[in-house]
């Protein structure tokens, strides 16, 4: 076999051999065939090309060993010694398949065996070198894809992350108003489907989907459609506030794509809506008693005038005041009080229409806009029913509060055109209504503004008065009835005006009490009477007026104490008069000063008895040393036989508690001698002497001896 294959594949141009030969040859593959001895019997030029040899160097009868020598020559890359590569290639059976071949130059060539059944073969092979970089550039190629698509995965992942969690929904919609992409909030913030709503969604079947949801503001499906087209067309980036009938507030940040689609991020902001409500809520609100405050009273009271110029309609501002609500404070506590003016703001409440307007102003101060109104005698009702109302006992935690309520009316425009103007004259009329004796309504009248001038300006002036020495201190005469001597004198203030010549107390007293310029001007009083009386010779009283907001003051004490070491004056020769209004207040601090002032010797009396309510009690609350009788009681002695009893009482009460009385305002020799029958101990009035500078008191009164040089006189501060 051997002989004749040898012959018939020799490259011999013999056909049709031949023509096999010529196929063989211009095979792109190398080709060799051996026999079972693994020598050569045929080989093509492809296999010359590629391993480089000669047709000598192949020639029949070649050994593949000596093949496998050469291409080890060429630089065939081994894992194992040469001989041992030989001779596993040899030795050994012939086995199919293919191996690759890698030479040191970078050529790869795999050849693969074809085993024949006389023990020979036949070997392809084939330089695949371009092929394996192809393959290796591919892998990489590959390999690249693939982290870059992993990358755009992580990419995408990422942004569905993003998008999924932001706490915003948001939404892509293209030129079509279809969506392109939207996150798991958008669909969620509005109730919808995730099933139904996808890239492709049309912006109609969304809103179809919130319309049914509720996730809808209050407009119709088409007006919503108009609305949103508008924005969608409109190339500006538009933000709104949209409230849903679910009651969630929604703000939408649309913004147009070149490409006239739009991005519209939307934000959950009903908390922050809510918050925002509550705080513009307290803005305006009295938290107390949930009415409005002096901010929302002047909005709505701006407001009514404003509405009012069109129409003949007029506005009414009530200013109210409650009175006692003090007494229910100190007597009940604080936590008393509050409840009581909520209660208070239910029962005006109850009082007013809803176009009517209820203020706390503070404290116990309250303002009613009425409006609109077509005529006066509507706020008169409403006064009326106001005063009778908060009259009605007030139940708190078991007891029974007893207030009232004073008034002052505005009416506007006469008034005023200005909130601040109306509610300037109702605050004058409601002093007017407090100063004629509180529970009734004033109206403002153009007199109280005159009034009030008038009152700025002396209070302007009292306050200069101290610094300038204007003030003087008069003294009248209080007269033993038993022994017929003067046993002290009273010291009363009097005002040198430089325009209007001398004040009596009567005009400026109580305006100095209400500005708390008492104070100063009360510690002036005593320290003038007692450095006067400390050079005074005998042991003659000086009795000084307190009144009650210096009972308030905490350095009261102190100030007596004093003037006392100031001027040297004996405490027994002073005397302190108060009257029942300082126990009124402040129960247990005032009696605490009193004791203190009683045990440093100084005598304490009250004045004016029997002009206020509960006198008896209040004598039993301290032992005073003196009553005096209010004067309006000795006035009509002679022609009232109830003056007359009630003196004859007190006169016997004060000799049954050991206690001096005092009958004051004796002006008739009548007076003086019921007065005495009674049983009166003392008398002060103009029949003995009126008041009188402190020089004339010491010329007519107390000659005896000459007046000392006081020893630390105090001038005034
Ligand atoms: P008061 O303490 O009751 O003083 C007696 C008032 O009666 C004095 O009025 C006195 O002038 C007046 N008076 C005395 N005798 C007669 C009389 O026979 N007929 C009449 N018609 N009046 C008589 P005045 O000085 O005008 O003082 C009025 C009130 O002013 C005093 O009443 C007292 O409450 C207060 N006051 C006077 N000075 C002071 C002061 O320095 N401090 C304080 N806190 N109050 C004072
Ligand atoms: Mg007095
Ligand atoms: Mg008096």
């Amino acid at each position: 076999m051997v002989d004749s294959t040898q012959r018939a594949i020799h490259p011999e141009p013999v056909q049709p051999a031949g023509l096999l030969e010529v196929a063989l040859q211009n095979l792109s593959l190398g080709l060799t065939i051996f026999d079972d001895k693994r020598a050569i019997l045929f080989c093509n030029r492809r296999y010359m090309e590629i391993y480089g040899l000669s047709p000598e160097q192949v020639k029949p009868g070649t050994l593949l060993k000596d093949m496998i020598q050469h291409r080890l020559n060429l630089g065939l890359k081994i894992s194992v010694p040469s001989e041992e590569y030989i001779r596993e290639h040899i030795g050994t059976a012939l086995q199919a398949g293919t191996t690759v071949q890698e030479f040191t130059d970078g050529r790869i060539i795999a050849y693969t065996i074809y085993p024949m059944p006389n023990g020979g073969g036949m070997a392809t092979h084939e330089d695949i070198t371009a092929r394996e970089e192809m393959s290796a550039r591919l892998q990489r190629q590959y390999e690249v894809g693939k982290a870059q698509e992993e990358d755009l995965r992580i990419r995408h992942f990422q942004f569905d992350t993003a998008i999924n969690n932001m706490s915003q929904g948001l939404c892509f919609f293209d030129a079509a108003h279809r969506l392109i992409v939207c996150n798991d909030r958008y669909i969620d913030m509005y109730d919808l489907s995730h099933d139904r709503v996808g890239p492709g969604t049309a912006l109609t079947e969304i809103v179809d989907m919130r319309f049914e949801a509720g996730s809808f503001p209050a407009m119709t499906r088409e007006e919503y459609l108009i609305w949103r087209a508008n924005v969608a067309v409109s190339a500006e980036p538009t933000d709104s506030i949209v409230e849903l009938r679910n009651g969630r507030t929604f703000k939408i940040r649309h913004r147009p794509m070149p490409d006239g689609g739009w991005v519209a991020t939307h934000e959950d902001i009903t908390e922050q809506r809510r918050s925002e409500v509550k705080i513009e809520y307290m803005a305006h609100h009295d938290a107390l008693t949930d009415l409005a405050n002096r901010v929302l009273l002047n909005e709505r009271l701006e407001h009514a005038l404003g509405a009012r110029i069109h129409r003949e309609e007029i506005v009414a501002v009530h200013h109210l005041d409650l009175d006692h609500f003090k007494a229910v404070n100190d007597t009940f506590g604080h936590p008393a009080g509050d409840k009581l003016l909520k209660l208070v703001a239910d029962r005006l409440r109850g009082l007013v229409r809803a176009s009517d307007t209820i203020a706390r102003m503070g404290g116990d101060e309250f303002v009613i806009v009425q409006a609109p109104i077509k005529d006066p005698s509507e706020a008169t009702s409403l006064a009326e029913r106001i005063i009778r109302s908060i009259g009605e006992p007030f139940e708190i935690d078991g007891h029974q509060a007893v207030i009232g309520a004073s008034i002052g009316i505005a009416v506007g425009p006469g008034d005023g055109l200005r909130p601040d103007r109306l509610l300037r004259n109702a605050d004058l009329a409601l002093y007017r209504a407090k100063g004629d004796g509180r529970g009734v309504f004033r109206f403002f009248q153009p007199a109280m503004d005159l009034q009030m001038q008038t009152r700025r300006l002396m209070e302007q002036d009292l306050r200069k008065a101290l610094s300038s020495g204007e003030f003087e201190l008069y003294y009248q005469p209080v007269v033993n009835l038993a022994s017929n001597e003067v046993s002290g004198f009273e010291a009363l203030i009097r005002w040198n005006h430089p325009q209007h010549g001398l004040v009596s107390p009567g005009t400026f007293i109580p305006l100095a009490e209400e500005i708390g310029f008492i104070v100063p001007m009360g510690e002036w009083v005593i320290r003038e009477a007692c450095a006067t009386a400390a050079k005074w010779p005998g042991d003659a009283r000086v009795a000084v007026n307190i009144s009650a907001v210096q009972f308030r003051n905490p350095g009261l004490l102190q100030v007596i104490v004093g003037a006392l070491a100031a001027s040297g004056l004996h405490p027994a020769r002073l005397e302190i008069e108060i009257t029942e209004t300082v126990l009124l207040q402040n129960k247990e601090a005032t009696l605490a000063v009193l004791h203190q002032l009683r045990g440093l010797g100084v005598r304490i009396a009250l004045d004016d008895f029997g002009t206020g309510y509960s006198s008896l009690t209040y004598l039993q609350s301290f032992p005073f040393d003196k009553i005096k009788i209010d004067r309006s009681f000795v006035k009509d002695i002679t022609e009232n036989s109830g003056s007359l009893n009630i003196v004859r009482a007190v006169a016997a009460l004060a000799s049954g508690m050991g206690m001096t009385a005092t009958a004051e305002g004796v002006e008739t020799r009548e007076q003086l001698d019921s007065i005495t029958s009674e049983g009166c101990t003392e008398m002060q009035g103009f029949l003995f002497s009126k008041p009188l500078p402190a020089r004339e008191i010491e010329r007519l009164f107390l000659p005896e001896r000459e007046v000392q040089p006081a020893p630390n006189r105090i001038v005034a501060a």
